[in-house]
């Protein structure tokens, strides 16, 4: 390890709470899909900082966006009007089915979850939720009730308040556990953190039919999947039906913290000015930047280059999972959300280091699935190159 790391190490293990295993690495600078640590090594980031560089670290117009606002104005009062909000909104609901039109933004993944919570238990009257088993939905404590994996929710268990857990892709089992009594199911269209888990076809529109039957709000978490990532503006979008509440962030704000959660006018009629806010709910410059992430993805028509690059990607991953039965198991995604699952967690765990050494970072999730994640215009030669290393010099 290097002197400077060895620093930041110490003054980590002094000054900061220990929330989070590290990968001995300090970056320091990105550009485009390239990152640099501390020492000027350079990697190619399959990670785009978990799912949320859409366009690239430090993409020109995002800079030169987020710099005009902050000589512009920041940050103001939430009692009133703000023109970078309602230009994000107009912009969303440009993709977004009609119904599903109205937003309100918050400064996380989880803080958009919770919205949606308190959405369908106003909009219901009722308390119960479903979730499924290895999910993921954030750490705030009331979406944690909702996530379905052991390893973080069981050391909170007497103070968070559990939803029925039904295992993912079972239709049968959702319709069982969905009664009158239920406000809401929430469910990633595809599950992220969970292993890249692509449902049978079929699955969320099941779901919608079964929670309209009691009565439920059906509440797609797209925090990972929104925004381009699986080759759609939405994931939803590959399944034919409208959420009645939709959760963002990661995508949307392409680097700076924003969530947002939308719903149907339906489910609005409850919501009464005090039900939900926040100081930096809507933020003047995180709302500027994300608006105009979302104009460069549809300027450089990204959605479709997402689709596109992802079934590149996918077809020479079955190949190499073909030619490799013994090391892995299989490969599955959707768009740029993709998954490589090894059959044996310590190999997946030396390929996921020896990917860093080569320079490429990659995500390990679910034990044994390297999980890719790029950023939607990462160049075609990078993501090459990075797939060389992974098939010619980690797996070889
Ligand atoms: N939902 C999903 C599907 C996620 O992948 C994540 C984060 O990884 C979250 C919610 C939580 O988002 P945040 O970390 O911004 O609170």
């Amino acid at each position: 390890m290097s002197e400077r790391l060895n620093e930041l190490v110490k003054l980590e293990s002094e000054l900061y709470f220990p929330g989070v295993r590290r990968w001995p690495l300090a970056l320091v600078r990105g550009a485009g899909s390239t990152v640099w640590d501390s020492e000027g090594k350079t990697y190619i980031d399959l990670t785009a900082g978990w799912g949320v560089t859409s366009i690239g670290h430090s993409h020109p117009k995002l800079v030169a966006a987020i710099s005009d606002q902050a000589q512009t104005l920041m940050q103001t009062t939430n009692t009133v009007y703000s023109e970078p909000q309602l230009e994000l909104a107009q912009r969303l609901g440009r993709f977004t089915p009609p119904g599903l039109k109205r937003c309100f933004f918050v400064s996380s993944g989880a803080e958009a979850n919770e919205g949606a919570l308190k959405l369908a238990h106003k909009s219901t009257g009722r308390s119960r939720y479903v979730a499924t088993l290895n999910s993921f939905h954030g750490r705030t404590l009331g979406v944690m009730g909702c996530l379905g994996q052991d390893k973080y929710r069981a050391r909170w268990k007497g103070i968070v308040r559990e939803a029925t857990f039904v295992p993912y892709g079972d239709l049968d089992a959702a319709k069982a556990a969905l009664s009158n009594d239920v406000a809401g199911m929430i469910v990633e269209p595809v599950q992220g953190e969970g292993g890249v888990v692509v449902p049978p076809p079929g699955y969320i529109k099941g779901l919608s039919a079964a929670c309209r039957e009691v009565g439920a709000r059906l509440i797609l978490d797209e925090i990972q999947t929104g925004i381009g990532r699986t080759g759609r503006w939405f994931a939803f979008e590959h399944s034919g039906v409208t959420p009645d509440i939709l959760t963002l962030a990661k995508g949307l704000g392409g680097g700076v913290p924003i969530g947002a959660f939308m719903a149907t006018d339906e489910v609005l009629a409850s919501l009464e000015p005090g039900d939900h806010g926040g100081t930096y709910a809507g933020n003047l410059l995180t709302c500027r930047a994300a608006a105009t992430v979302l104009e460069v993805i549809e300027d450089e028509e990204l959605v479709a280059r997402s689709a596109r690059l992802g079934d590149d990607v996918l077809t020479r991953l079955a190949d190499l999972a073909n030619r490799s039965p013994e090391r892995i198991e299989s490969v599955r995604g959707r768009g740029l959300l993709i998954g490589l699952v090894l059959r044996n967690a310590a190999h997946a765990a030396a390929a996921h280091t020896r990917m860093r050494e080569h320079g490429v970072l990659v995500n390990l999730t679910a034990d044994r699935v390297l999980r890719l994640f790029p950023a939607l215009n990462i160049p075609e030669d990078e993501l090459d190159q990075a797939l060389d290393v992974l098939e010619k010099q980690v797996l070889a």
